[in-house]
C-alpha cells in the first residue's frame, strides 16, 4: 500500500509514509472486510459512513504539514484509521465523531492498539471541541457546506486547516491558514466525501 498507493502518487513526506506504514489499517475495517483493508479504496464501515481510501488519508496527512508539538482536532472520526495515523505525526489528537456506535467502536480500537495520544468524543464536530482547544491543525474528513465558524476559531493563529468544501457531490478539499479572523486558503484539489452533518453541516444529511 506504501510503496503502490502512497509513494508512486506523490505522497512523498517520510513522516506519513512512515505513520500509515505502522497503523494496522486491517483492524479498522468492518468485520470481515480484512483481506481487502489495503486495497485502493474507501470502505463501508456501517451507519452509511466508510473509511476513507488510503491514498486520501495520506494526502490530507500530508497536506496538514503535522509537526510533532502539534495538537490535532478531527472532525469525522469514522473508523479511527485516520486519527491512528495523525496520532503517529502529532502530540495529541482530539477525533470527534457524530455516529455514538462508530465514536465507541473507533475507540475501543484505539485504545485496544495502545494509542495513548488518541482521543475519540462523541459529539457534533462542527462545534469544535473547546476544552482542548485551541488547536495547530484541523481537518474535517467529511464534506462541509462552508468551514464551520467555531472551528475557524479555535485554531491558533497561523494553524493549518484541511477541509473538504463543496455541495453534496463533488469538493474542493482546502488548504487554509488562520489570519486573524479570516482563513487564507493556499491552493485546493478536488475530492468526494460523505456529507459533513450537524449544526453547521448540511441538515438532514443520510450520510450516504
Ligand atoms: N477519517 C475516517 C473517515 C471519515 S468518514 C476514517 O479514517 O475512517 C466521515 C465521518 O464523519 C463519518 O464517520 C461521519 O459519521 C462523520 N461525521 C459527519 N458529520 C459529523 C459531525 N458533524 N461531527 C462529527 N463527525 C461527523
Amino acid at each position: 500500500m506504501v510503496q503502490g498507493q502512497l509513494r508512486g502518487r506523490g505522497i512523498t513526506d517520510p513522516r506519513v509514509l512512515a505513520a500509515m506504514g505502522s497503523v494496522p489499517r486491517h483492524e479498522f475495517v468492518a468485520p470481515g472486510d480484512e483481506s481487502f483493508a489495503y486495497d485502493d479504496r474507501a470502505m463501508p464501515i456501517g451507519y452509511g459512513q466508510t473509511i476513507s481510501q488510503p491514498y486520501m488519508v495520506g494526502l490530507m496527512c500530508q497536506l496538514l504539514e503535522v509537526r510533532p508539538e502539534d495538537r490535532v482536532l478531527e472532525v469525522g472520526g469514522g473508523s479511527g484509521y485516520q486519527a491512528a495515523v495523525l496520532g503517529q505525526l502529532a502530540a495529541e489528537v482530539y477525533s470527534i465523531e457524530i455516529v455514538p456506535e462508530l465514536a465507541r467502536r473507533a475507540d475501543l480500537t484505539i485504545r485496544r492498539l495502545g494509542y495513548g495520544n488518541v482521543h475519540v468524543i462523541e459529539q457534533d464536530g462542527t462545534l469544535g471541541y473547546p476544552p482542548s482547544g485551541p488547536y495547530q491543525r484541523i481537518i474535517i474528513a467529511a464534506a462541509a457546506p462552508a468551514v464551520p465558524e467555531p472551528l475557524v476559531e479555535q485554531l491558533v493563529e497561523g494553524g493549518r486547516l484541511v477541509a473538504p468544501v463543496g455541495d453534496l457531490r463533488v469538493q474542493t478539499c482546502i488548504v487554509a491558514t488562520r489570519n486573524g479572523d479570516e482563513l487564507q486558503v493556499e491552493h485546493s484539489i478536488g475530492c468526494v466525501f460523505v456529507p459533513l452533518r450537524g449544526e453547521h453541516g448540511w441538515h438532514g444529511g443520510s450520510g450516504e
